[in-house]
């Protein structure tokens, strides 16, 4: 997002500008620091974050037990491939499968959540000998070349045009059960769901729609599976979103909160999916690396240790009765699951995330061009929450967007998306 005042620009922030790619609409401040649901840009303002880097801190930035796991496992080993067996990566491992459903108790790891969307749709071939798959409009799956053919947005896939493989894929209206029965046949090797769809603009599954999938792919002998990505580590009030409805996948994909910060990702699935997968199939140079497996482990047992799904469940009804209290026509709906709040407006809500972060030092997510997405860290106070349901009042109160179109236009600037 574009920002007016970005006069005194920092030596920091001028190389970010003038070395990136240039994929990134990137924000005028430099961030430096963070504890718990707060960060700092380097002039000292502190921010509530309620981005936590797009949903990865969820136990809180810089939580003292995984600052510890790390400096300590630093010293003793970063890197061992996962040809040789390591006694982090063993305890990552057995903790993990622990808190999955059961059943899930096969782990591919990887490096983020792309590549964790990539295994899944390799081990689903290998696994059904189809390779046909079922995804949904509106849903985000990464975007790798393999991944994106799942990604529905077509502003993601079109650069690419027929390099994304989307022959394979039927886009289904997310919640539509007539529709999935129709796309659900025998060719299909995969359902590709989120149980709340994130980017598409935090939009909950329905529990039935869910065990809808589920039925579907077990009669025609297709897989479901899982993307809790986004969803997955307490985010929506249970260590994994599919446990408010119990349906169980076939498979699942995990990164995100995954390692406490520190970039992981994972395919967990049955024996049955892993096992047809031929030795040498897939694999990765850093997946289970001990320095990520340590942060892992620490993680997990802060979750549990804090009863973070808990909080999520607590905090997301409390800040979603906050939110649905607040009286502006500007407002079309309040949805979300936990921690997983969207607010989607009757409007663009690009100029609110931007008067947020701007004038009240509160760091929201689009989804969507309608929707204001809240990610909060699980530790986000009572306090903060009011403070920031307070400020998105403000602001759905003060800011006018026609104008500030206005002037931004007057000043030759252009309208790019936040993400
Ligand atoms: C973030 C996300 C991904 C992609 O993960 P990366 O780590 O950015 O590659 C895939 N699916 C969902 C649902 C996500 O939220």
């Amino acid at each position: 997002m574009t920002t007016s005042d970005a006069t005194t620009q920092s030596k920091w922030l001028d190389a970010e500008l003038k070395y990136d790619s240039g994929v990134y609409n990137k924000h005028h401040v430099v961030m430096t620091r963070g504890l718990a649901a707060t960060v700092w840009d380097e002039t000292g303002r502190s921010y509530i974050d309620c981005v936590a880097g797009y949903g990865v801190a969820n136990i809180g930035h810089s939580h003292p037990d995984v600052v510890r796991a790390i400096k300590e496992q630093a010293e003793r080993l970063t890197v061992m491939p996962q040809t040789l067996p390591n006694d982090k990566r063993a305890e990552f491992l057995a903790e993990l499968v622990a808190a999955l459903p059961q059943g899930l108790d096969r782990v591919f790891l990887c490096n983020s959540g792309t590549e964790a969307m990539e295994a899944a749709k390799k081990f689903a071939i290998t696994g059904t000998g189809r390779k046909r798959f079922v995804s949904f409009r509106r849903g985000f799956s990464g975007r790798s070349l393999g991944a994106l053919a799942f990604t529905w947005e077509p502003k993601y896939r079109e650069p690419f045009g027929d390099a994304v493989d989307n022959k394979n894929v039927d886009f289904v209206t997310y919640g539509n059960i007539e529709e999935l029965r129709a796309a659900v046949t025998e060719d299909t090797a995969a359902v590709i769901m989120e149980p709340v769809q994130g980017e598409g603009g935090v939009r909950p599954a329905s529990i039935e729609f869910m065990q809808e999938a589920r039925r579907l792919t077990k009669e025609k002998g297709a897989l479901l599976i899982f993307d809790e990505i986004q969803t997955g580590f307490c985010r929506t009030g249970k260590m994994f979103a599919c446990e408010h409805s119990g349906v169980v996948p076939d498979a699942m994909t995990l990164a995100k909160a995954i390692a406490g910060g520190v970039p992981a990702g994972a395919l967990a699935m049955t024996a049955e999916v892993a096992d047809k997968m031929p030795a040498g199939g897939h694999g990765t140079t850093f997946g289970g690396n001990p320095l990520a497996m340590a942060a892992g482990v620490a993680s997990l047992r802060v979750m549990k240790r804090e009863g973070l799904a808990e909080q999520a469940r607590e905090k997301g009804a409390y800040f979603m009765e906050k939110l649905r209290a607040i009286q502006s026509p500007k407002i079309r709906e309040v949805r979300g699951l936990g921690l997983m709040i969207g607010v989607e407006l009757k409007e663009k809500s690009a100029p609110y995330i931007h008067a947020l972060e701007h004038d009240e030092g509160i760091l929201t997510l689009q989804a969507t061009p309608l929707v204001v997405r809240f990610l909060p860290p699980i530790p986000i106070t009572k306090e903060q929450i009011d403070t920031v349901v307070a400020a998105f009042e403000r602001v759905l109160n003060s800011v006018n967007p026609r104008a500030e179109r206005q002037a931004e236009l007057a000043q030759g600037k252009e309208d790019k998306q936040t993400e």
